[in-house]
């Protein structure tokens, strides 16, 4: 497809990925039939008059009315709920779907994507943990590409092209090592809110800066980078290299290692998944290695960060184990962000509620919505009391 024709509608529009993708659209004039957000409504605004979408769904139904009536002047449906949302997808007749939702919440619409034919570009890791099997297997029935726009997913996506699938001996992703590498167990307690917010090199959301700072991002990676390029887990190793250069590496069976390098700014894994199989002309600022002078790698302390070894064991594990392991994080990353838990809260809760939840084998798409919901419902009930 010609890349000036590609049409494209953005859900989670006004989040931090989803903000980048609109900057990244406009700068080279990609048309944006639909944009899709929960209830920043001064945001949607500004974007529906820089961009003229037919469609903007918004999922809370007051915001919907607030939104219609402050852009009566312009052509675009404003759409309300999961279920505008839904529609909104089915009549775009985008050619692809950004899909930058934070959460479970993103799974549903990834799906309804897939079934009208659109590629996807997946910014919404939790779609692939919770269900990563049913993802994939619609993504391969209905015929359509599945783009990470993760910035690790995006490299490894690109040093695969470097060799044939059964020659790849490992994938190493790269973790920055959050805002508190190097630190003790003990030395994390008392860790406040904004401490945890601040990440050394990625500029993020904050559900995802808090999964940073854990390192349960790195775990979900690992789950993610399993469904997406069809590994086990114990092929997918993660190193810590703080300086977010190298974005992820593939090791090839002939020892080769093949590795992706650029700024860390996650309008590049944008530009890729938007253009792939070509790629644009890019003018901002080139990579300039003598600046930096030196890269730096260690290993993950799984000790302190126990959530990354409790992901891998989740995937192996699997059934409903990744989707608890999901729900567990979302709700109890909420709790810290209310100022209801401590930092160290989060370990603990999620490691119990995945030790104890009776899991099961191949759930369906029902199933894994109900243990989402169970497992959120119980993490917030557990600190009632
Ligand atoms: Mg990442």
């Amino acid at each position: 497809m010609n890349k000036q024709n590609k049409k494209i509608i953005i859900l989670g529009s006004t989040g931090s990925v989803g903000r980048q993708t609109v900057d990244v659209a406009r700068a080279y004039s990609v048309t944006v039939e639909g944009i899709a957000a929960y209830q920043n409504i001064h945001c949607l605004e500004e974007q529906i008059r820089l961009m003229h979408p037919r469609f903007c769904a918004v999922l809370h139904e007051e915001a919907a009315k607030d939104l219609s009536v402050r852009t009566a002047d312009t052509d675009t449906k404003i759409v309300s709920g999961q279920e505008g949302l839904l529609q909104m997808i089915e009549a775009s007749g985008a050619d692809m779907a950004f899909n930058s939702i934070m959460g479970r919440a993103g799974l549903e619409p990834t799906l309804a994507a897939i079934h009208r034919g659109m590629d996807i570009a997946l910014a919404n890791k939790e779609t692939l943990v919770c269900a990563g099997e049913l993802v994939m297997q619609a993504a391969k029935e209905n015929r359509v590409k599945i783009l990470p726009v993760d910035s690790e997913h995006s490299a490894i996506f690109q040093c695969l092209l470097a060799g044939k699938r059964e020659e790849v001996k490992r994938l190493i992703l790269t973790a920055s090592g959050g805002p508190f590498f190097g630190r003790t167990k003990d030395e994390l307690r008392g860790i406040s809110k904004e401490q945890a917010l601040k990440h050394p090199t990625w500029s993020m959301g904050q559900k995802i800066s808090i999964d940073s700072a854990t390192m349960m991002n790195k775990g979900f990676e690992i789950i993610e980078a399993c469904h997406l390029f069809g590994l086990s887990a114990d092929k997918v190793d993660v190193i810590v290299h703080r300086e977010s250069i190298i974005h992820s590496m593939v090791e090839f069976t002939d020892g080769c290692v093949m590795a992706q390098m650029g700024l860390p700014d996650m309008r590049s894994c944008i530009r890729y998944a938007l253009f792939y199989p070509d790629r644009c002309v890019y003018q901002g600022e080139s990579l300039d290695l003598t600046t930096l002078g030196k890269l730096t790698f260690y290993s993950p302390d799984e000790d302190t960060f126990s959530l990354l070894p409790l992901a891998r064991r989740a995937f192996q594990t699997g059934g409903l184990l990744p989707c608890v392991l999901n729900a567990a994080n979302e709700a109890a990353v909420d709790l810290f962000l209310h100022d209801q838990i401590e930092f160290m809260d989060i370990f603990d809760i999620v490691t119990k509620v995945v030790q104890t939840y009776p899991n099961s084998e191949n759930p369906t798409l029902f199933e894994i919505m109900q243990a989402d919901k169970e497992v959120r419902s119980a993490v917030k009930e557990g600190m009632l009391k």
